[in-house]
């Protein structure tokens, strides 16, 4: 008899990239290294202060990435970008599906980096050399928030979320049980919402599995 990894009653598993499975936010590294710093620091006061979208905030923020080469910011990126504690154990033992409003040309490279193989659905970039442009895998905002954020890209059933920042306020909120750290955990206490707090993923495994 073989042991059904993935039960169907059991809840996926679903993990933000950035800032989660990462230590420091990829996409905010690149945009210090190789995009305009002001454009990036203002954007996100913007989106906080409610005057610009979420879908206009990257937009904006990509558009300041110019000349650089995907090759290079992923060779630049391989050597700066670090994995948290626990996220090789976790998809070890939980199979998760990362869901990302970053870019697979970004995320791939790590992943490979890390000979971690992980259900991945993110957008992706075509990098210009006059501005980096969005590829966004949804057509129509959000019915829920208006935005174009990752709830489209939620598995069908029960799900357990984690993640750390603005795009991770809507999809959270559909989950059955949410970990949250940083900014993502602020908007979670402001609402009122529960949430489990964690630092790095062994917190995450050891409280599925306790
Ligand atoms: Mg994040
Ligand atoms: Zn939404």
């Amino acid at each position: 008899m073989t042991i059904d990894p993935q039960p169907a009653d059991r809840a996926r598993l679903v993990l933000d990239w950035d800032g989660t499975c990462t230590v420091v936010d990829t996409l905010w590294l690149l945009l210090e290294e190789f995009g305009d710093y002001d454009v990036f620091r203002r954007a996100g006061e913007q989106l906080r202060a409610g005057e610009i979208s979420y879908r206009q905030l990257m937009e904006l923020e990509f558009s300041t990435v110019k000349g650089a080469e995907l090759a290079a910011v992923n060779a630049w990126l391989a050597d700066h970008a670090e994995i948290r504690p626990g996220f090789h154990e976790l998809v070890e033992r939980h199979d998760p599906l990362v869901l990302s409003s970053g870019f697979e040309e970004l995320i791939r490279p790590l992943l490979a980096r890390e000979r971690v193989e992980v259900e991945l659905i993110a957008n992706r970039v075509d990098p210009r050399p006059d501005g980096w442009r969005v590829i966004w895998n949804r057509e129509q905002p959000c019915e829920i928030c208006g935005d174009w954020c990752k709830r489209a890209g939620l598995p069908p059933g029960p799900f357990v979320y984690v993640g750390d920042g603005y795009s991770d306020r809507c999809p959270s909120l559909a989950a059955d049980r949410i970990f949250a750290r940083a900014g993502l955990a602020e908007y979670l206490e402001a609402e009122g919402a529960p949430y489990e707090p964690f630092e790095d993923l062994q917190d995450v495994l050891r409280a599925l599995e306790s």
